[in-house]
């Protein structure tokens, strides 16, 4: 029972969040949310769809009444006490977390004390949202940018990171001025529902943060995208869905903020720090056991230290614990589905059929009753296999090997994805050169914990467009608007 393990049981809500108040859906439906470590449900949360969705839509466009009428720095205080809540409830939080999306504890109040700092990053930036006055064409004229809050925003979110993906979302959006209707993952919805009850706790006027869990993302997903009252629609998921929804908003010409999918590649060239590299690529590959969208997907090792790359790779994966996240030993948990198994499974076996060796793990042996499967680095890749072009989502390494840097840029370079890049190299010239050439929104050098409140976070080609976080981030909520003062 999740209530036997908090210590604030009314932070475990299990009915959407519309307009300040805690609704079941009309027909009395409700969804079940399984623990991934067992295999258990949990909870019941109410199944809404798009009828629902609508009427949060319009109300949220009313609320945006209340809150203009704060002044910035009202706003920005209301904000910093939710985030206030959000630290003070931490360990809830990770709880709950961990228990609907398997992450171990530790990196679930990780991610929590994450997600708070975007809280409390907008909370200061709303006070920081400037106009321009500018040069004016004639005497008797002055012209002028202000910057407006854009309007509703729909916002769909994933199951990977529950509360660092919403918190990214609405805080800015919030700060902004926008009131906001958040579909969250039908496998995650206690995190954010739990979020929602904090805000309402804040001070955060009724219908500004809106959530609408359920299992029809399609008919949700239809309303964010499609309601005239929306202004934008916000995404983090897959590129498949990124795709659909931009074609959706289209249709009214929303504007959108697309987090999607990657393929990061890991360059250790021959002069790296060979500890260095192989800490960095172990953690960028197994947090959240490797279903995060700047996880490691491809480990790019030249020739010259291969062998000892792939030894030293290999003995740290061998010392992982594999079990449910909040049992203390435990150093890996669970993949979020049956589903996510199998799709791991059958890229290692398309692997190994075309030539590479296992080193360690290799399958879902030795942990029973959950969604588990053993970390595994796997040797000799190449570009034949799917591993090298799909995201794998799950706790698999494959190991490349290239000799030339003209080679390993290329090989970096061919996906279609292009989100997070990591490179390990001593030689500084090396580091400039390759973090200009990788078609990334993001490079790390000699440094894989890439990301905080305080950087754009996002991707170019088809890992999305635009940026959350940092002082980039507000844009994306904001109009602008030009003034001209005549007759002055
Ligand atoms: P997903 O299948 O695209 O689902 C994401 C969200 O979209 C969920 O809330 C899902 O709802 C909803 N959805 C699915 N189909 C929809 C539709 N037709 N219309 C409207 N909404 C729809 O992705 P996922 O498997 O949950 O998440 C993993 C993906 O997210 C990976 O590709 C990962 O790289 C990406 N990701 C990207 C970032 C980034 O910042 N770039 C960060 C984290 C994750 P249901 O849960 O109800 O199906």
């Amino acid at each position: 029972m999740i209530e036997q393990m908090l210590s604030d049981t009314s932070l475990l809500k299990t009915q959407g969040f519309i307009n300040g108040q805690w609704v079941s859906a009309e027909n009395g439906a409700e969804f079940d949310v399984v623990n991934p470590a067992s295999n258990e449900v949990i909870a019941r949360v109410a199944d809404l769809g798009g009828k629902e969705t609508k009427q949060a839509i319009e109300l949220a466009h009313d609320a945006m009444a209340v809150w203009s009428k704060k002044t910035p720095k009202e706003k920005s205080a209301v904000l910093r006490k939710w985030f206030d809540l959000v630290m003070e409830n931490k360990d809830d939080l990770a709880k709950i977390m961990t228990l609907e999306q398997g992450k171990i504890f530790a990196e679930a109040r990780g991610e929590v004390i994450y997600g708070a700092s975007y809280i409390e990053w907008f909370a200061e930036e709303a006070k920081r949202i400037y106009g321009d006055v500018l040069p004016s064409t004639s005497t008797d004229r002055r012209s002028l940018v202000i910057k407006q809050p854009i309007g509703v925003v729909g916002a769909i979110t994933p199951w990977n990171f529950p509360v660092a993906m919403i918190t990214r979302k609405v805080a800015p959006a919030l700060a902004a001025g926008c009131s906001i209707v958040l579909k969250p993952a039908a496998e995650t919805p206690l995190s954010a529902l739990a979020l929602a009850e904090l805000a309402q706790r804040a001070g955060i006027p009724s219908g500004m943060f809106n959530v609408v869990p359920g299992v029809a993302a399609a008919e949700i997903g239809e309303q964010l995208t499609g309601h005239s009252l929306v202004k934008k629609v916000t995404f983090t998921g897959s590129t498949r869905v990124g795709k659909i929804l931009m074609a959706q908003a289209a249709q009214t010409v929303k504007r959108t903020s697309m987090e999607l999918g990657g393929n990061a590649p890991v360059l250790v060239f021959d002069d790296a720090d060979m500890d260095k590299a192989v800490e960095g690529a172990l953690a960028a590959k197994f947090r959240n056991a490797g279903q995060t969208c700047i996880c490691a997907n491809r480990i790019l090792v030249q020739s010259g230290v291969y062998e000892e790359f792939v030894s030293k790779y290999t003995e740290k994966v061998q010392a992982f614990v594999v079990g449910n996240g909040l049992a203390e030993k435990s150093t890996m948990g669970p993949l979020i589905t049956r589903i996510a198994v199998e799709n791991v499974s059958s890229l290692v076996e398309d692997a190994l059929s075309k030539g590479a060796k296992l080193t360690a793990g290799g399958d879902n042996s030795g942990a029973e009753g959950g969604y588990f499967f053993q970390p595994t680095v796997i040797r000799d890749a190449d570009q034949s296999m799917r591993i090298a072009k799909e995201e794998v989502f799950g706790p698999v390494a494959p190991i490349f090997r290239f000799d030339t840097e003209e080679e390993a840029v290329a090989m970096a370079n061919d996906t279609e994805f292009g989100l997070a890049a990591y490179l390990f190299t001593k030689d500084q010239s090396r580091s400039w050169r390759i973090s200009e050439r990788l078609d990334y929104g993001m490079v790390g050098v000699n440094e894989t914990a890439i990301s905080s409140e305080v950087i754009p976070f996002g991707g170019v080609k088809e890992s999305g467009q635009g940026r959350e976080g940092s002082k980039y981030g507000l844009e994306d909520y904001l109009e602008m608007k030009y003034v001209c003062l005549g007759d002055i």
